[in-house]
């Protein structure tokens, strides 16, 4: 269905059992496990999808090491045990993750997590090589029995420098273990919305359709676009607005203090030397205020972050601070590798939507996730839900424990649960190596597309690459003259079928166009050409669409204005 073939939809229904406010991967993992239980669910956005908290992460699927510390031990365990099933679930999306924690003391830290626990310490200190052992051990513990990553390994000093001759020599030894990394948490959240649409009629997702206020038994959302207003009468609410939570409550009459967000941002560079000293690990390790931090590729980029940094906005921007802040800390673990600011192809920032708190350091307030609930009153006559916290790793389960409330609330029984469900092109996805190159001679021999062209639609889409590919095949294509590695039908098939809206929800969101810095003058106005005739954009609207996005790469994402000009325009 359209978007205006829904919006219609919309005026006619004015009842609905659940109502979502915000469709970050808390909200869409919500609405895909009700929509799977056949309850009539409607998820609403402000702006595309996936555009908020859940954009802004360090693309992590994993346990969180750090939060031991904290005594997070059921988060832990949980985060681990979702992790594993991400990589089953959606293998596409979801990849192992090699990773090394370089370790410069045996004994510091030792004393501090004990006291932590009995509040006797809430300062960072050094963490030396025991208590990371230990720490790791219970990661192993959390995860015998299931069918998970490798467990971990200590190398002494001589065989780590061995392998990346650029660590810091001060080393005595790295921690070496797995955990995961996606590397389009957008697209995870794209694929769950359309696996609930498709699989039940009455489930609907609108991105750029806000919540704008509610009296008694009636919510008025506001198309963004339009202007226009629609009423809905909700049985439940569920607020997963993020760090808006306490926003979107007082749209609807109600004052709370639920979120105390942090900011964290990160860069992605263009530095070959350090790509080449990763050998496709994550360095996760210490800076030298305590930070934890990281940095690890992302196909042929590296990401590095992040920041923590206390936060009113729900939507800021990275800092010339934070990005000196971000160039700094390679240097700790690699001090021979320069960064450039020049080698800055993109950067990103987002609020995670932390519990209100009054720890005075951001890394000791909770990572968990909590349903905090507003019950009906003299303003409003139905419950809302407002999901608190969480991590990307631990969606799935926080989103079945919240909908588990709502149909205890509509009194619907369960009908399946999520834990083995795949999302979007990780269904029937072929694992060995094997069945990879038969399903991949397959398509090409069902579509005609050379071998290379199928290999990368399926590294891109997983499965759903059949979809594709054969559309792609049913008409005129040809490469991107300014991005080869994309087709022209590809774009095409993105823009009819995946809800796109602005060019930026597909440069920033359906592709990692943007993010890997693959965007230029010439690619905007090539892509903006397509989704015009796909969406009916006038020329008008085509230039603005151009302008807007170029604003948002050069403001949000520090993108160089010069390089979002068409070629023809510099050189006139
Ligand atoms: C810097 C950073 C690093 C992180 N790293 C990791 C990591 O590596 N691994 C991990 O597991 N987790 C990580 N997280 C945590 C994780 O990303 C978040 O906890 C999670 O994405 C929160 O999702 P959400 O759906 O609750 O919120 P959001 O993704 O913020 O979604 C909320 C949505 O609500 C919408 N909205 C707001 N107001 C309205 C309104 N009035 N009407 C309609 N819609 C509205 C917004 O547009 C937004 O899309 C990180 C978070 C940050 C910020």
């Amino acid at each position: 269905m359209t978007r205006n073939e829904s919006l219609a939809a919309l005026r006619q229904q004015t009842e609905v059992s659940v109502l979502i406010i915000g469709a970050g991967v808390n909200g869409i993992g919500t609405f895909r496990d009700l929509a799977l239980q056949g309850v009539d669910v409607l998820i609403v956005d402000k702006g595309d999808f996936c555009n908020g908290a859940s954009a802004g992460s360090s693309h992590m699927l994993h346990g969180g090491i750090r939060y031991l510390e904290n005594g997070e031990f059921r988060l832990v365990r949980e985060a681990l045990t979702e992790r594993n099933r991400m990589l089953h679930n959606a293998p596409h999306y979801a990849k192992p993750l090699p990773t090394t924690i370089p370790i410069y003391s045996w004994l510091s830290g030792f004393l501090n997590a004990p006291l932590k626990f009995i509040n006797l310490r809430d300062k960072p200190s050094e963490r030396g090589g025991v208590i990371i052992k230990l720490g790791l051990m219970m990661y192993d513990w959390f995860t015998r029995g299931q069918q998970g990553l490798p467990t971990h390994r200590l190398i002494g000093r001589a065989e780590s420098l061995k392998l990346r001759p650029k660590l810091n020599s001060t080393i005595v030894a790295t921690a070496n273990y797995y955990d995961a990394w996606m590397p389009y948490p957008e697209r995870i959240c794209l694929e769950m919305v359309m696996d609930a649409e498709a699989a039940n009629p009455k489930a609907h997702a609108f991105n750029y359709v806000s919540l704008a206020s509610a009296s008694d038994d009636t919510v008025t959302l506001k198309d963004e676009l339009t202007g226009e207003t629609y009423t809905v009468k909700p049985k439940v609410v569920v607020n997963a607005a993020g760090p808006w939570i306490d926003l979107a409550n007082r749209a609807m009459g109600e004052q709370t203090q639920f979120i105390g967000g942090t900011k964290g941002s990160h860069i992605l560079v263009d530095n070959p030397e350090l790509h080449q000293m990763l050998h496709g690990s994550e360095i996760f390790f210490e800076n030298k205020d305590g930070r934890i931090c990281l940095i690890f590729p992302i196909l042929d980029k590296v990401i590095i972050g992040t920041t923590d940094i206390r936060s009113d906005i729900p939507d800021p921007v990275c800092t010339e601070e934070e990005v000196d802040y971000m160039v700094e800390l390679v240097s700790y673990v690699f001090p021979d590798i320069k960064i450039d600011r020049s080698q800055i192809v993109f950067r990103f920032c987002g609020v995670r939507p932390l519990p209100h708190s009054s720890a005075s350091r951001t890394g000791a307030i909770s990572r968990d996730h909590s349903i905090q609930t507003i019950e009906p009153d003299s303003k409003i006559s139905f419950p809302v839900l407002s999901l608190v916290g969480g991590k990307w790793t631990t969606f799935r389960a926080f989103s079945e424990q919240t909908a588990d409330v709502v149909m205890r609330r509509i009194m619907r029984r369960r009908e399946s649960d999520t834990k083995n469900t795949p999302i979007g092109g990780g269904k029937d996805y072929p694992v060995s190596v094997d069945a990879q190159n038969k399903w991949l001679q397959n398509l090409q021999a069902k579509t005609g597309l050379s071998s290379e062209r199928v290999q990368s639609l399926f590294d891109r889409y997983g499965t759903y690459a059949e979809v594709i590919a054969t559309f792609c095949a049913a008409g005129q294509d040809g490469p991107l003259m300014s991005q080869p590695t994309y087709s022209q039908r590809e774009i095409r098939f993105l823009a009819e079928r995946e809800k796109v809206v602005h060019l930026e929800d597909l440069l920033l969101r359906r592709s990692l166009l943007a993010m890997l810095g693959l965007v230029t003058g010439d690619l905007l106005n090539e892509v903006s050409l397509i989704l015009a005739d796909v969406l009916g954009w006038t020329d008008m609207s085509r230039q603005k669409e151009v302008d807007s996005a170029a604003e948002t790469l050069h403001h949000r994402h520090g993108v160089a204005l010069e390089k979002l000009t068409p070629k023809e325009a510099v050189t006139s």
